[in-house]
């Protein structure tokens, strides 16, 4: 009943190689692409199988859906010594 080709993940040093996402981080050990690019690349630290161009690196922690949630600190608002 799936229609579409969810849980699937494309490699992001070569977009023909595609494959489910649980079998994305061993193929990024073995990827020839990987070996060769992989100084273009960082693995996000709060997920192995993100792997990220190093421009873009910095907006991936920003927006990496898995990355802790950090709670808004209310300044001020509740300042035990105000
Ligand atoms: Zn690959
Ligand atoms: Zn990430």
């Amino acid at each position: 009943m799936q229609s579409k080709k969810e849980g699937y993940a494309t490699c992001v040093y070569n977009e023909e190689h595609t494959m489910p996402e649980s079998t994305l981080l061993w193929h990024y050990q073995r990827c020839p692409d990987s070996q060769r690019m992989k100084h273009l690349f960082k693995v996000c630290p709060y997920n192995t199988i993100h792997h990220i161009r190093y421009y873009e690196f910095e907006k991936h922690l920003q927006s990496c859906p898995d990355a802790p949630k950090i709670p808004q600190l209310n300044v001020g608002n509740d300042d035990p010594w105000g």
